[in-house]
C-alpha cells in the first residue's frame, strides 16, 4: 500500500496527492505549496505549527470533502502537483550540465544536526541550518546527495525563563507520526534495523528518512527496545555532554551511518563531512578497501581523495577530542581491520600541539581529507593557522584548508510578502536564477513607498507574532505578569528597532549593548526617536555563563528606567527566527572576533531588507561594502560598545527617522535596497553549493570514478 495513504486515511482521492505532498519538505521552500495546505483552513494549519502531516491527520473529514469539490481549490492543487511532478523529474539540471554528465553514484553527506523546519527539531544551531540549507539547495540544483543524521526525538528543549530570568527546559518529546519522517522498510516490508559494527554489547539503529526535494535525509533513531537503556537515549539529545556517550554517539553517526547505506544500498562515491562529528565514516572507507585487499596506505589515500570535510569553528573546544582510554575500550578491535598498530592508529587523531590530550576528531577528519575548509574566507585564515602544526614542513598560506562561505537557501528564508513584491519587479524566472548578480540589479526599480509598505506589514507582523506568543504563554502556564512583559508587550511598531537573536555562548557577547547602561538609556528613552532591542536565543543547558547573560539581559528588560524598550522573547527556534530577520530594522552582531566562523542569521536579515549592524568577522568581512549597513573593527568590550552607541546615535538612528512628507524614509530605504542585492548576488547557498561542486565535488567524483577501476 501507498504509505502516504495510510498515513492519511481521511484524504479523498480526488486530493491524495496531498499526502506525498505532505511529506516532502519542497512545500516548505514553494509558498504556492504552503497555500494549498493553510487555504485548507487556517486555523488548522496555525494550530499544527505550519506542519502539513500533523494538519491533515487531524483535521475534520469535512473540510478536506468540501475542498475536493472546490473549483478553485482543485485548480490551485492541479498546478502545484503538475509542478512538483515536473521538478522532481526533470531531466536536466545544474548539475548534469556542469559537473558530471553521465549518472554517477551519490554523494554522502554526514552531519550531527539538520536545521530544516520547525516541524523537525534536529537542529542547535547555524551548523545545523547551513546543513538544512545545503540539502534543500542539491535538490534545486539536481546535485545526487543522499545526507546522514540522527533522528533526536527529544531534541526540542523548550526554553522557558523563571520570574527572575534564570533559563530552564522542558524536553519535549516528539511525535514520531504527526512528524514530516517516514519509517524506512526493508525488501521484505520488515522495520528497516540496522546493527551498528564494533560495538559490544550489541547497537541497534531504526532507520527513518526525510525526503527534501529530491535529496533524502536519513535519520537514526537509538530509542528501541531492542537496546539497552544506556544504549537507548544514545540519540535522544544532541551533543551529549557526558564524554563516553558523547564518543558512542559518533561511533553511531559515523560508523553506523555507514552500516546504514550500506545496508540500503547506497554506495557512495564521495563523502562530506559537516564538521568532526561524524569523522568516524573515514574509518569505514578504508576498511572496507582493506578488507578487499589493500594496503592501509592505498586505501587511505583513496579514501582521502573522495572526502571532503568542512570545519565550522575557531572555538577551541568546540573540538571533540577523546582520551586514550576511551579509544582503546572502542576501537581496540577495530584498528587491526585496518592493518595498523595501536600507535599509528591514534597517530591519525593526534595534534602536534597538545600530543597528550586525546584524539582530536578535527585534526583526524584534516589529516583525512583532500579537500578541507573553512566558512568564510577570515575563517579559512584562521583555521590554517589554528591547524598549520598538521603540515609542519608547510608555510601558513600552504596549508591544504580553503574557504568557502556560507550562504542561505534563498527560497527558504525570503519572506513571501517579499518575494511577491519582487515577483513584481524583478524579472520572470528570478527565483529560479537567483544566484545571477544582474538580476538583483532591479531592486532599485521597486518604488521606496511600495518597498516600505511592504515592509511595515512585515514587521507589525512579527509584533503581532511576539504578543500572541506571550499571550498563549500567560494562558497556558499562568506565569504571572513578569514574563508578558518581558517577552514584548510593550512593543511598539512605529519605534525603530534592533534584533538579536543567537544562541547564548560568551564570545557572542549578547549583553555588550548595556555596557554603557546611562548612553544606552538616553537611546532607548529619546522622545522623539526612540529604540528598541528584541533579544531571543538559548543557552546550553550545561553552560551557566551563558544563563547568567540570559538572565541580565531579562532583568533588563523589567527595569523601567529602560522605558519597557528592551525584550526577551522565549523560545528562540526556526520560526521565531524567520519574524526576526524579516522584521525588525536592523540586525546586531557583535561577537569577539575572531570566533565567528562565519555567521548566517545577518545574511537571512539582510536579503529581506534587514540592515547589519556588526563587527567586521566572518562573513561581514566579505558583505560589508560601506553602503549596505554598518561596521566596526573589535578593539574590546569598552570600544565596541562605544563604537555602536556611536554610530546609533550619529548616523542609523537619525536616517531611520529622517522621513518625507509622506512619511517615508528614503534614506533608509537606499540602504534596505543595498542590503538586498548584496546578500541575494552573494551570499546565497545557490553561490555556496556551486561552489563546493566545482571546488570539491567535481575532482572528488574524478577520483571516485578511477579509485574503483584501478
Ligand atoms: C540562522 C540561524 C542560526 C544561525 O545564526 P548565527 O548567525 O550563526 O548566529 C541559529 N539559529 C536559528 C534558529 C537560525 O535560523
Amino acid at each position: 500500500m501507498d504509505p502516504a495513504i495510510d498515513r492519511f486515511p481521511n484524504l479523498p482521492e480526488r486530493i491524495d496527492g496531498l499526502g506525498d505532498l505532505a511529506c516532502n519538505l519542497w512545500w516548505s521552500w514553494h509558498p504556492a505549496a504552503r497555500m494549498l495546505f493553510k487555504m485548507l483552513d487556517r486555523p488548522a494549519w496555525k494550530e499544527s505549527v505550519h506542519n502539513p502531516v500533523r494538519m491533515l491527520r487531524e483535521i475534520p473529514l469535512e473540510i478536506l470533502k468540501s475542498a475536493a469539490s472546490n473549483p478553485d481549490y482543485l485548480t490551485h492543487y492541479d498546478m502545484i502537483l503538475a509542478r512538483s511532478h515536473s521538478e522532481m523529474e526533470a531531466e536536466t539540471c545544474w548539475f548534469t550540465e556542469n559537473i558530471v554528465k553521465s549518472k554517477c553514484s551519490p554523494i554522502a553527506y554526514f552531519s550531527a544536526e539538520y536545521g530544516l523546519h520547525r516541524s523537525l527539531p534536529f537542529y542547535a544551531g547555524g551548523l545545523g541550518f547551513l546543513a538544512g540549507d545545503h540539502l534543500k539547495e542539491c535538490s534545486d540544483l539536481g546535485i545526487p546527495l543522499v545526507a546522514m543524521g540522527f533522528m533526536y526525538p527529544e531534541g526540542y528543549l523548550r526554553q522557558k525563563v523563571r520570574v527572575d530570568g534564570w533559563q530552564e527546559h522542558v524536553a519535549e518529546a516528539l511525535d514520531r507520526d504527526a512528524a514530516p519522517i517516514e519509517r524506512v522498510f526493508d525488501d521484505k516490508g520488515q522495520r528497516l534495523v540496522v546493527k551498528v559494527p564494533f560495538i559490544d554489547p550489541p547497537l541497534y539503529v531504526a532507520v527513518w528518512k526525510v525526503a527534501v526535494g529530491l535529496t533524502t535525509l536519513y535519520l537514526m533513531d537509538t530509542d528501541m527496545e531492542l537496546n539497552d537503556p544506556w544504549n537507548r537515549s544514545i540519540s535522544a539529545h544532541l551533543y551529549i555532554g557526558d564524554i563516553e556517550q558523547r564518543l558512542r554517539q559518533e561511533i553511531v553517526l559515523g560508523i553506523g551511518g555507514s552500516e546504514v547505506l550500506n545496508t540500503i544500498g547506497i554506495r557512495h562515491s564521495v563523502l562530506h563531512l559537516n564538521e568532526g562529528h561524524p569523522a568516524f565514516a573515514i574509518l569505514e572507507r578504508i576498511r572496507k578497501r582493506v578488507e578487499g585487499g589493500m594496503s592501509f596506505d592505498d586505501a587511505a589515500q583513496q579514501a582521502r581523495n573522495t572526502t571532503v570535510f568542512t570545519t565550522h569553528t575557531p572555538v577551541p573546544a568546540g573540538h571533540d577530542i577523546f582520551p586514550f582510554h576511551l579509544m582503546d575500550k572502542y576501537f581496540s578491535h577495530y584498528y587491526p581491520k585496518l592493518g595498523l598498530d595501536r600507535d599509528a592508529f591514534l597517530r591519525l587523531g593526534i595534534h602536534p600541539e597538545q600530543p597528550a590530550a586525546g584524539f582530536n576528531m578535527t585534526a583526524f577528519a584534516l589529516r583525512m581529507s583532500a579537500s578541507n575548509n573553512g566558512v568564510s574566507k577570515r575563517h579559512g585564515e584562521v583555521a590554517r593557522r589554528m591547524w598549520r602544526s598538521l603540515w609542519p614542513d608547510r608555510k601558513e598560506e600552504d596549508v591544504p584548508i580553503d574557504s568557502i562561505t556560507n550562504g542561505i537557501h534563498v527560497p527558504t528564508w525570503i519572506e513571501p510578502k517579499m518575494e511577491l513584491l519582487f515577483n513584481k519587479y524583478l524579472p520572470e524566472g528570478w527565483l529560479k536564477n537567483h544566484d545571477d548578480p544582474h538580476i538583483w540589479d532591479f531592486i532599485d526599480d521597486i518604488p521606496d513607498k511600495e518597498l516600505w509598505q511592504t515592509y511595515i506589514w512585515v514587521k507589525i507582523k512579527l509584533i503581532d507574532f511576539i504578543r500572541e506568543r506571550a499571550r498563549i504563554r500567560w494562558v497556558a502556564d499562568r506565569p504571572g505578569p513578569i514574563n508578558i512583559i518581558a517577552g514584548g508587550t510593550l512593543l511598539d511598531p512605529l519605534t525603530f528597532t534592533v534584533g538579536f537573536a543567537r544562541r547564548f555562548v560568551t564570545y557572542k557577547r549578547p549583553d555588550l549593548i548595556f555596557h554603557n547602561l546611562e548612553r544606552l538609556k538616553k537611546l532607548l528613552n529619546n522622545r522623539w526617536r526612540p529604540l528598541q532591542i528584541i533579544f531571543a536565543g538559548k543557552a546550553h543547558p550545561a553552560d551557566d555563563e551563558g544563563k547568567r547573560i540570559l538572565q541580565r539581559i531579562f532583568n533588563f528588560a523589567l527595569d523601567p528606567d529602560l522605558g519597557g524598550r528592551i525584550a526577551f522573547v522565549e523560545d528562540y527556534d526556526e520560526q521565531l527566527a524567520q519574524y526576526l530577520v524579516h522584521g525588525v530594522d536592523l540586525w546586531l552582531n557583535n561577537p569577539v572576533p575572531p570566533l565567528e566562523a562565519s555567521g548566517t542569521s545577518g545574511m537571512k536579515a539582510g536579503l529581506n531588507g534587514v540592515p547589519n549592524l556588526s563587527i567586521l568577522d566572518g562573513w561581514w568581512l566579505e558583505g560589508y561594502t560601506g553602503n549596505n549597513g554598518w561596521a566596526f573593527n573589535g578593539s574590546g568590550d569598552e570600544r565596541d560598545a562605544e563604537s555602536i552607541y556611536d554610530l546609533l546615535e550619529t548616523k542609523i538612528i537619525p536616517l531611520y527617522y529622517r522621513l518625507d512628507d509622506n512619511g517615508i524614509p528614503h534614506g533608509w530605504i537606499k540602504v534596505m535596497k543595498e542590503a538586498i542585492k548584496n546578500t541575494g548576488s552573494g551570499f546565497s547557498a545557490r553561490r555556496m553549493v556551486k561552489e563546493y561542486a566545482t571546488k570539491f565535488y567535481r575532482s572528488a567524483l574524478k577520483s571516485a570514478v578511477s579509485g574503483t577501476s584501478s
